[in-house]
Parts: C-alpha cells; structure tokens; sequence
C-alpha cells in the first residue's frame, strides 16, 4: 500500500499501488476536499440530463461548465483509459480500424487505403503465452489474421526499434562528450516510454525535458518509416496509408496522437491508430475465431522478406534493451572497453537496477534502469536534489517494463506472476540482433535518410518534448 494524491482533488488517498502511474477514480468523479478538516467540502450532483451542479454543504448548487478532455489534456493516468472514459479514445480503437477496413471494401479502389498493421514483439509474446503457441507460430497466425481482415502488410516493430537503439546510443556519446559544458546532457532518461513522458511534460517539464532523450520510440520511428519511406516505394502519399499500431499499453495511444506525430503537408498521423493486445483479443472475438485455429502466412518484411524460420529481437529486457545498447556502445566509443555480458544489481527492489562500468578501479559508467512510479519518483527527486549519480537511466512507468503493460493479457491473483514469466520466456527467445549488423536498417539510412548525422535522419527518428505550463497544472491542483 502506498499514499496516491488525486490530481484533481488533491486528497491524499490510499491505494492498492502496484506502481503503475496511477489513476484516481476522482478523475471522473471530482469532488473537492477542505484538505484541513480532511473531508468532503462540495458534492457533485449529476442531473438526468447529464449536466453536473457541485452542492456546497450548506445546499447551494451551481451548474458547472462541461469539461471538454482531449487525449492530449491525459496525465496518462491509464485508469480513465481502461474503464469509463473510453469515449476519450474513439480515434484508436479496433472499432475504428474495423470502419476503415469496411469503408476500404465498399470503396474503389482508387479510394482505398493501404493498411499496414506494426505488431510490437510485447504483444506478439503476451498473445502467444494466451494461445500456447510459439513466438513465431504466432506472428504468422496473426499476419494470417489481419489479412483475413483486409490489412495490406504486417510488419514487426523490432525493426523500427533497431532505430531507435542507434539514435539513442549516438545522442549519449553526444551527450557524454558535452557534459562539462551543458549541465543539463547527464543523466539521460529514456524517452521510449509515453506514460513517463506524458508524467515528465506535466509535473516536472522544464527542468526534466533537457535530460530526455530526443530519439523516437519504435511505434513512432515505424510511424516515421511507413508513412515516409514504404510510402514512397509504394507510390502513395501519407494519407493513402492507414497505419495501426498494436502495443501493450494505452499511453501508446495517447503518443500516437502528439501533434509533433502529425504530418501537416498531408494531414495525417504517422500513426492513426493503436491497439492494444487486449484489443487483438477482441477482434479475434469479434471474428469469432481462435488463433490458434488460423492457417500461417508467410512474414512481411518492409523492405525485404524476412527469414521464414526466425524472429529477431534485441537484447536487454522487454523493454527494448535500452541501457544495454547504449552501455555497451559507449563503453566502446568512450573507454574501448568491449562489454559481453552485462551485470545488473538490484538496488531497491527488481524494477530498480544498477550497471557500472569500472576503468583502472574507476566506475566511469553508471547507468540504472528505473521501473514503475515509486522508482520514477525517488529518481526524479534525487534529480532535482542534485544527488543522481547516474548517466544514463532507463526510465518505464509500468512495474516489470513493457512485458507487463497495461493492455497485455492478465491473469487474475497468483497466476499473473506465472503469466509473466513465460511472456518474459516467450520474448525473450527471439534471435537478439545488433541494430547496426542490419542490412535493411543500414539501407534505409544510405538510401533515405542520407546518412546518420543528416537533417532528415534527425527529423524522422528524433522528436521534442512540451513542459506544461505551470498555470494549467496549478488549475489542476496536481501535486506528485
Ligand atoms: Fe507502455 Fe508501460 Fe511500456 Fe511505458 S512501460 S511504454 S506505459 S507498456
């Protein structure tokens, strides 16, 4: 158990904490508190015809405005998401890839858009624990079955993340190099993560973006390379394309609708829709059909068709190997140290670890990675007190990483510890591949990008960040 303060009411409330960015059901049910007598100082009346009056102790009522919440106006709370305010994301919802596959039948097909559907290899792991299958049984039963639906191609966002790995490697030996003349290069904080970056923007903007990583997530690299370089061989504009992505949390949502993710030239997103695994499950409902019953199909590749007989991934955890890519590239760059195998201690607890790197008894690296919010939390406070000793931390709001996202398959008590575990298995039995062995990646720099340190490589693979104004969150009563 652990002290949650609603954003909203500002009362301090106990929760059941299982450390994700936790939600308040205040959020859809406000209700202000006089925080020295501690109880409820105004009730909120909700009439039939849907309008609200707060009712203040001695019995008046005023009619309050409605509130009008966008995507982009979420704490990434996830709680709102996943239950009653669902109406909040009608724009990502399998039921809105389910309008566009029918409006594409019933079209021309001078009017069609293409479907590319990105599958990241968390989901892929949590659906082949579901179904008893193997990792790779299960991406070409679920190419299959996205087919069967009308999607074009399939792809797998490992590809994309061989991107994002590169780029966030590069910008720490940029950052390390920098670091006696910038105070604010060290410690760099992964940016993978949009629950961490929705929580980073609202509560402690300008003075943790600087420390933010600039490289693109895998979804919005994928988003970046579908509706740029796949659409160009395909002979399409954005616009003509529809992308999908399916990851294993909500907040991957709420990044797909950043407005720094939307082309303007064509008016369309890089991404225009996610699902989350839960979702896939919902959709094979729907089609009345079980995974495992669906007849493979072959993978698609991007670029070229990938092996038949392996999947690839990429070291270092279900989150994406962040720190272990990057520790072991810099380790080389700066020390020429070669690292094999890399030794994560527990600090606190599992979700906080801790990798040095020591030259002549000297710890010259010092990266951690820093799961869930009571982790999130102590780091940032030992940021601001100017007491992190780190250089590089790898920062993920969910408690166990991706593997474990808030719309992944669960299993209920016990068994969800279980279940986690064998999606941990599953994941982890894809081939790991170096992002820079890649021939397609490599090929993509070279003949798109114009090379790594090129202005349209940091434009497609890099982003920027948005501290919210202190006033908007003063408003909000927020307090972390
Ligand atoms: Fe999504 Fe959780 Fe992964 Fe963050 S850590 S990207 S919220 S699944």
């Amino acid at each position: 158990m652990a002290a949650a303060v609603s954003p909203f009411s500002g009362v301090l409330q106990l929760t059941d904490l299982d450390d994700f960015i936790g939600p308040s059901q205040d959020c859809i049910k406000p209700i202000k508190v006089d925080k020295k007598a501690g109880k409820a100082a105004a009730k909120i009346r909700i009439e039939d015809d849907g309008s609200y009056f707060q009712v203040s102790e001695d019995g008046e009522s005023q009619k309050l405005e409605k509130a009008k919440i966008t995507l982009n106006d979420c704490l990434a709370c996830s709680g709102c998401i996943t239950s009653a305010e669902s109406v909040l994301i009608t724009q990502q919802s399998h039921e809105e890839l389910y309008k566009v596959l029918n409006t594409n039948k019933n079209a021309g097909s001078a009017s069609q858009k293409l479907v590319v559907v990105s599958v990241s290899p968390q989901c892929r792991a949590s659906l082949a624990a579901r179904y008893k299958l193997a990792p790779l049984d299960t991406a070409k039963k679920l190419t299959a079955f996205f087919k069967r639906l009308g999607v074009h191609f399939v792809f797998d966002t490992t590809f994309s993340r061989n991107f994002s790995l590169l780029e966030s490697q590069r910008e720490f030996v940029r950052r390390f190099r920098r670091r006696a003349e910038e105070e604010r290069a060290l410690p760099m904080l992964a940016a993978a993560c949009p629950g961490w970056i929705c929580y980073a923007e609202k509560t402690h903007g300008s003075f943790i973006i600087p420390h933010v990583s600039t490289a693109k997530s895998p979804q919005q690299v994928m988003g970046s390379l579908v509706k740029g370089c796949f659409a160009e061989r395909q002979n399409l504009t954005p616009d003509q394309i529809y992308h999908v992505a399916v990851m294993p949390c909500y907040d991957k949502k709420l990044e797909a609708s950043r407005p720094d993710f939307f082309i303007q030239e064509h008016q369309t997103r890089e991404v225009d829709c996610v699902i989350t695994t839960g979702e896939v499950v919902k959709l094979l409902d729907q089609e009345g059909v079980s995974l495992v019953d669906m007849e493979p199909a072959p993978l698609d590749g991007m670029f070229s068709s990938p092996s038949e007989e392996r999947l690839l991934g990429h070291a270092g955890g279900g989150s994406g190997g962040y720190l272990e890519h990057i520790f072991k590239h810099a380790a080389m760059e700066l020390f020429g140290i070669q690292v094999g195998h890399v030794e994560y201690k527990p600090l606190r607890n599992k979700d906080f670890q801790e990798v040095t790197l020591e030259k002549e008894g000297e710890v010259v690296l010092r990266f951690a990675l820093a799961y869930g919010f009571r982790n999130i939390q102590n780091l940032v406070q030992k940021l601001k007190r100017g007491k992190s000793p780190y250089h590089y931390v790898e920062v993920m709001a969910c408690p166990s990483g991706c593997l474990n996202g808030g719309g992944q398959l669960r299993a209920d008590g016990e068994a969800s510890k279980d279940l986690l575990q064998q999606v941990e298995r599953l994941y982890d039995l894809a081939e790991a591949e170096k992002p820079e062995a890649n021939q397609d990646v490599r090929a993509v720099y070279e003949e798109w990008l114009g090379g790594p340190e090129s202005e349209q490589a940091r434009q497609a693979l890099h982003t920027q960040y948005h501290p919210v104004e202190k006033a908007n969150a003063a408003s909000m009563n927020i307090k972390w």
